[in-house]
């Protein structure tokens, strides 16, 4: 038999989907991968029914259907301040997954360098395998997660055609201030050098904390590639849909390698989350509300168990503090964790570059019932949890 390709030979399997499947093994409350176990808006859905008798059954035009491009263009252009074209400044995808996959491939040709914040979301890294590209990682540093700005710019003299930005940050919650965008955004000019973001949390965001579009900053529109979603804004993970903003000779490019990529996302889908799109601002409200809400709650009770933790500032994912259990492995330690306390959890190594191994990440995407489950099984944990023999 012939070999299988180098190029992909270093993969694993993702450690977040391993982690539902484990969790899934063991009846564990799965706060491993995140998307939420509460309905998306009636609205949607009820479109969706509307939908499936209506003529969407076969592909729309590949970078995305004309409604759903002018409805997303119109709530862009009002988030990100300024008029984005639905026709030439869109690309609709197969989630943001694919967004920054087609954002990277669009800008990097093999042995290109990008600049990967670390702790990051598992993809990138094999984002830039695939597309061929070598990271460099710059570490956000714990607690607080801030950069060096010194250690960001030797990152940039390595002249790194993109920088991949994830906005509020998961896993580690951070929202960018505007003052380290700036610092960012100053690198970028001075080294020519592309901002690749993620900003799927966008609407997941807790005062005083603001999100800000790095795409609107002065001069950034040229050079930034901005990629998001509608899975956590609309609590659809599984309809797939994403898409690519950027100006008018980026998009031409993405349009291509999205078109070879996937051809286009589910046509019947986009047609039903148009409703979503046209949501007036009250939605965005009180989609922040019910998070803020849910993470209070979870924090509350982490809390009163006493375990160490950080405190999102945006999106919905908690870092908890496990060095007290004295695991040398924190992959080790979710899969009893999932055996033992049932709860499911992802080891905070799988996105981190540096060779940490305190951290294990929770989510809190979830029915209030299912997190105050998932609490009272936490509140025996260092009980339950088998001796440090590992
Ligand atoms: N973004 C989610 C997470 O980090 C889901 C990842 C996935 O499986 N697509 O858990």
């Amino acid at each position: 038999m012939p070999g299988l390709s180098k190029r992909t030979s270093e993969f694993t399997d993702s450690v977040i989907r391993r982690m539902t499947r484990i969790s899934n093994k063991y009846g564990a409350v799965n706060l491993s991968q995140g998307f939420p176990d509460f309905d998306p808006p009636l609205p949607i859905l009820n479109r969706l029914a509307e939908v499936t008798k209506e003529d969407f059954h076969q592909y729309s035009i590949t970078w995305g259907a004309q409604n759903f491009r002018e409805a997303l263009a119109e709530k862009q252009s009002r988030l990100m301040g300024r008029s984005i074209d639905p026709n030439g400044e869109v690309v609709v995808t197969c989630g943001s997954t694919e967004a920054m996959m087609a954002a990277i491939m669009s800008v990097t040709d093999p042995g290109d360098k990008v600049i990967v914040f670390s702790p990051f979301y598992e993809n990138y890294g094999a984002d830039t395998i695939l597309s061929g590209a070598e990271p460099i990682y710059v570490p956000l540093i714990p607690p607080a997660f801030g950069f060096d700005a010194d250690v960001l710019e030797q990152a940039f003299r390595q002249h790194p055609k993109a920088l991949i930005l994830c906005n509020p940050s998961n896993p580690c919650g951070k929202v960018f201030t505007p003052e380290e965008l700036k610092i960012i955004a100053d690198l970028a000019e001075k080294y020519d050098t592309f901002v690749i973001t993620d900003e799927v949390y966008e609407h997941i965001v807790y005062a005083p904390h603001k999100h800000t579009y790095f795409a609107s900053l002065p001069g950034m529109w040229e050079r930034t590639i901005s990629c998001s979603s509608l899975s956590k804004t609309y609590s659809i993970t599984g309809w797939r849909l994403g898409y690519v903003i950027a100006s008018s000779d980026v998009i031409d490019r993405v349009k291509k390698v999205h078109d070879f990529l996937t051809v286009g996302a589910a046509a019947p889908l986009q047609e039903a989350a148009v409703t979503g799109l046209r949501f007036n601002d009250d939605y965005y409200r009180e989609l922040q509300q019910k998070y803020t809400q849910k993470r209070d709650l979870f924090l509350d009770g982490l809390d009163r168990i006493g375990i160490q933790h950080t405190v999102p500032q945006g999106a919905y994912y908690i870092l908890l503090d496990i060095s007290e259990f004295g695991y040398s492995s924190d992959v080790v330690f979710c899969e009893k964790l999932a055996e033992y306390v049932g709860v499911g959890a992802v080891p905070g190594s799988s996105f981190f570059k540096e060779p940490e191994n305190r951290y294990i990440r929770l989510h809190y995407a979830k029915k209030n019932e299912t997190l105050e489950n998932a609490l009272n099984r936490l509140e025996d944990i260092r009980k339950k949890m088998p001796p440090a023999i590992y």
